[in-house]
């Protein structure tokens, strides 16, 4: 039995965590560490299943520490894992919706009664520090709860429609959302419960079963959630876990004509290649995909410069701008710019990097050695193009860092405005800078690339308001001092992406996105009177 805990972890402990939170984390840690290099297996259809071939999940932090080893599934295993799918779905689809939301429920509560655990598995697995790991996973748990409230709010999504006036007949029309059948999740590394568990508790609450794959870096946090769901009772086959490689077995998965419908988060190429891949079956199936970003912020002249710095450097730097939200572009008005960027580099100067499992440490190691190596080769990049390291631009080294895969916090200045890495996500801490003569430039500079994820203004309300108005982004901040362009909470700010970034226009943990999982079916039943 986990033990009883005296406050519950939420968007608003998380801000100011009491000292219990790091005990238990540290426990859990404790707990976790002692049980390292285990062989986990995947879920198929309620049984375990092991593969031929596995893979070792290392840690970023040491690689010396083997968090697990996992299975690499097959194409077989796509195959087996769809077919259990599909054969749940009937069942699960057709129950009374609040029959669904009650396990989901339980399940999203057993998230919250194995948090520490989660977290600690997390940080050790993504390099995320304690309070980003944990709170990933408390925002999984929401996401799930969020996503039957709508549910329930919406009463299953069965609304009378109109009654034709057809004389000697009783005209009944009913609006009925309905399940499409099976649902696939692809999840990224860098949020693997939240972007694990969100989709699967509304495509699952939806009545969908489900086949979730989740990033090779990240596989212990994914069978965590995998065991909270068969925990809770859910019936075999209504989820399905699979491991291994994306271009092997994501790729089977993808092709598989059952495939009802997909949510991929990731980057924007492999979405890109997913949603044209998707395409080749016999009819339109729906493609959620939430991909990149290369997330703006805009300082101008009559912005508070303190919440303006901190809101950056937390936005650029938090998880080592490995959030599809990073703050990877700041332009400020020239006025404001030289006090703006001394105390940005100020504070960047001040974050402890190291074991982000410690309680001061904020940033932690990157998440792979080809992460590593392309930090490595954008700073050389930016160097050549006669970029100025204003502070970083090197690997960490020293000691215990030696031993993981740690970059130092970049802030670039001078780098030519046509160079294409003010347009790619390079997803590592690198933010480039520049002073703008004015606010409508920096908008336009803002708005000139194929993203539209989230972006953060600080200024005057009057200005703030037109920023809302202008800029392209899917989730914008005005004078945040938590995160220029970072920060996401169902029900606050629901998460999405426009343009390159996303598909759908609606936001995951919002009103309009439970509703992408299923599919409308109109009912007309007449009787003669
Ligand atoms: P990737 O695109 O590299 O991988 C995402 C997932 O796709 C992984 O599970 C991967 O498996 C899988 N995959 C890769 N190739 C295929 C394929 N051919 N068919 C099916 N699946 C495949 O992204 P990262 O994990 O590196 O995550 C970082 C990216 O995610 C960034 O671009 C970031 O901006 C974006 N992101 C977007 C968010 C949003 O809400 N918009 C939120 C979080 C991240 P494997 O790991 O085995 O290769």
């Amino acid at each position: 039995m986990a033990k009883e805990s005296t406050f519950k972890l939420t968007y608003a402990t998380m801000f100011n965590p009491p000292a219990e939170l790091h005990t238990r984390f540290e426990d859990a840690l404790a707990k976790v560490k002692a049980s390292l290099g285990q062989e986990h297996g995947m879920i198929i259809g309620g049984q375990e299943r092991k593969a031929r071939q596995t893979f070792e999940d290392r840690s970023p932090i040491n690689t010396d520490w083997l968090l697990g080893i996992f299975p690499e599934g097959s194409a077989q295993d796509a195959q087996d894992a769809v077919a259990a799918a599909r054969q749940a779905s009937k069942d699960w689809g057709n129950r009374p919706w609040q029959e669904r939301l009650s396990l989901l429920r339980k399940a999203a509560d057993l998230i919250d009664e194995r948090i520490f655990e989660f977290g600690a598995v997390i940080a050790l697995e993504v390099g995320k520090n304690r309070m980003e790991a944990l709170g990933d996973a408390a925002e999984a748990a929401d996401l799930i709860r969020y996503a039957c409230d709508q549910i329930d709010a919406n009463g299953g999504f069965v609304k009378k429609m109109g009654e034709d006036p057809l004389e000697g007949f009783k005209a009944v029309n009913f609006s009925v959302l309905r399940p499409y059948g099976v649902w696939l999740i692809i999840s990224p590394f860098n949020f693997p419960a939240a972007l694990t568990g969100g989709p699967a508790g509304a495509a699952m609450a939806a009545g969908n079963a489900i086949v979730i794959k989740p990033a090779s870096d990240t596989p212990w946090t994914s069978r965590l959630l995998a065991e909270c769901f068969r925990d809770a009772g859910l019936p075999d086959g209504v989820f399905n876990f699979v491991t291994g490689p994306g271009s092997t077995l994501g790729q089977a998965l993808i092709d598989s004509p059952d495939v009802d419908g997909v949510t991929f988060t990731g980057s924007y190429d492999v979405g890109m290649h997913i949603f044209r891949s998707f395409a080749q079956g016999n009819y339109v199936r729906p493609t959620i995909l939430e991909m990149g970003g290369k997330n703006p912020a805009i300082v101008s002249q009559h912005a508070n410069i303190e919440d303006a710095a901190l809101g950056i450097v937390r936005s650029a730097f938090g998880l080592q701008g490995q959030k599809c939200s990073a703050c990877s572009r700041v332009f400020i008005e020239k006025t404001v710019y030289q006090k703006t960027l001394a105390r940005i580099l100020e504070l960047t100067n001040q974050l402890g990097i190291g074991d982000p499992t410690e309680r001061d440490v904020y940033l932690g190691p990157v998440v792979n050695k080809k992460s590593y190596q392309d930090y490595q080769d954008f700073i050389r990049e930016i160097d050549l193009a006669g970029g100025r390291f204003l502070t970083g631009g090197k690997t960490l080294t020293d000691g215990a860092l030696a031993k993981g895969y740690y970059c130092a916090p970049t802030v670039v200045a001078n780098l030519p405005l046509e160079h294409p890495l003010w347009k790619q996500e390079m997803f590592l801490p690198i933010t480039t800078i520049t002073a703008v003569d004015s606010l409508e430039e920096a908008m336009r500079l803002a708005n000139e690339v194929s993203y539209g994820l989230t972006a953060g203004f600080y200024g005057s309300l009057e200005e703030s308001k037109w920023f809302f108005d202008h800029i392209q982004a899917g989730v914008t901040y005005a004078n945040r001092p938590q995160g220029a362009t970072t920060g996401a909470w169902p029900g606050y700010q629901p998460f999405g992406g426009w343009k390159g970034s996303g598909s759908s226009g609606k936001n995951a943990g919002g009103l309009y996105y439970t509703q992408l999982y299923m599919r409308e079916q109109i009912q007309t039943l007449i009787q003669r009177s």
